[in-house]
C-alpha cells in the first residue's frame, strides 16, 4: 500500500492506493496557498495520517509516500525547487514529509505524476506516452519506456511553454507566446469572453449570465446549441489545441497521447476535430499514426501516479 498526494494550488488531495493502482481511501483540504511551506507541509502531514486511520491502518502499512507538486523539481533529493503558485521555492518537500510522517517519499512534478498514472492504469504499455492537460496551464508528463521523462534537470517535459506564436500572448512564465496561453481552459475563457464582448446577445452571454460567470464550458455548450459566434470560439479553440499536438506528434510520434483536464470531459466533440486536424498535419503519412484518447482518471491521476512513481 502507498500514499499518493496531489498538491495543488486550490487543494491538496491524497490517497491510500493499492499495488494494483486503486484508490482505497482518499481525503482533501484547502491548500490556502499563501501560508508558509512548513505550515502547508503539517497539513499533508496531518492529511496522510488522518487517511491512515480512516482506512482501519496503520502506517506500517504503507510502504512509501509519493507527492505530486507543481513546478520544477528536483527528484534526486526531493525538492521543489521552483514552484510558481505556492510558496515552497527551494524547500526540501520530501525530506520534511519524511521528517513528519517517518516514511520514504518520493517527490515528482505534478503532471509527470499525472501522466504516470494515466500510463499505468490506461497506458496499455505503449512505449511511449504523453499526457497533456488543458487546465489553468497546459501541463504535460512524457513517459518513454516505462520511465517519467524529467530532461537531465528535472525541468524537461514542460510542452506548454513551446512557442505556438513567436511574439504572441505573454505566459505566466515570462516568454511571449506559449501554447498553454492560446490552449489552456484560462486562455479559453479569455477567448470566449472577447467573443461575447463582439456579439453582443449571443447564448454565450445568457448562458454566462445564468450561470454568473463565463467558463471553459460556455463556449462548447452555446456551440453545441448551434450558436454561430461560439461555433467560431470552439473551432479556433480546437485549433490551437491540435495545432501544439500536431508538434508534439513530430517531435516524439509517441504511441498514444491522451488528452486531460476539465475540457477534455467535451469528449469526442473535442477529440473528433482535434484528431481530424492531427492526421492532415501529422508529418508521418507514411507509418501507423499516434492514438489520441481522452483521459479516463481525471482527479485521480495524480494521486495515482505519485502512489506509483513512488514504488
Ligand atoms: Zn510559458
Amino acid at each position: 500500500m502507498y500514499i499518493g498526494v496531489d498538491i495543488g494550488g486550490t487543494n491538496l488531495a491524497a490517497g491510500i492506493v493499492n499495488e494494483a493502482g486503486e484508490i482505497i481511501a482518499q481525503d482533501t483540504t484547502p491548500t490556502l496557498r499563501n501560508r508558509s511551506s512548513g505550515e502547508i507541509i503539517s497539513d499533508i502531514a496531518r492529511l496522510c495520517r488522518g487517511l491512515v486511520d480512516k482506512a482501519g491502518l496503520s502506517m506500517s502499512d504503507i510502504k512509501k509516500i509519493g507527492a505530486g507538486c507543481p513546478g520544477t523539481i528536483d527528484t534526486e533529493t526531493g525538492t521543489a525547487v521552483y514552484v510558481n503558485n505556492l510558496k515552497m521555492e527551494g524547500v526540501p518537500l520530501a525530506g520534511e514529509l519524511e521528517r513528519l510522517l517517518k516514511k520514504e517519499v518520493h517527490l515528482e512534478n505534478d503532471a509527470n505524476a499525472a501522466a504516470y498514472g494515466e500510463y499505468c492504469i490506461y497506458g496499455d504499455g505503449a512505449k511511449s506516452f504523453i499526457m497533456i492537460t488543458l487546465g489553468t496551464g497546459v501541463g504535460s508528463g512524457i513517459i518513454l519506456d516505462g520511465k517519467i521523462y524529467r530532461g537531465f534537470n528535472g525541468a524537461g517535459g514542460e510542452i506548454g511553454h513551446m512557442t505556438l506564436v513567436s511574439g504572441g500572448n505573454r505566459c505566466t512564465c515570462g516568454k511571449d507566446g506559449c501554447w498553454e496561453t492560446y490552449a489552456s481552459v484560462t486562455a479559453l475563457i479569455a477567448q470566449t469572453k472577447a467573443a461575447i464582448e463582439e456579439n453582443p446577445g449571443s447564448l454565450m452571454e445568457k448562458l454566462a449570465a445564468e450561470r454568473g460567470k463565463i467558463s471553459g464550458r460556455t463556449a462548447f455548450d452555446a456551440a453545441r446549441a448551434g450558436d454561430e459566434a461560439a461555433k467560431a470560439v470552439v473551432n479556433q479553440y480546437v485549433k490551437y489545441v491540435a495545432d501544439g499536438i500536431v508538434s508534439v506528434v513530430n517531435i516524439f510520434q509517441p504511441e498514444k497521447i491522451v488528452l486531460g483536464g476539465g475540457i477534455s470531459r467535451e469528449g469526442d466533440y473535442l477529440l473528433k476535430p482535434v484528431e481530424e486536424f492531427v492526421k492532415a498535419n501529422d508529418y508521418n503519412r507514411y507509418r501507423p499514426h499516434t492514438q489520441l484518447e481522452v483521459a479516463r482518471l481525471f482527479n485521480e491521476a495524480g494521486i495515482i501516479g505519485a502512489a506509483l512513481a513512488a514504488r
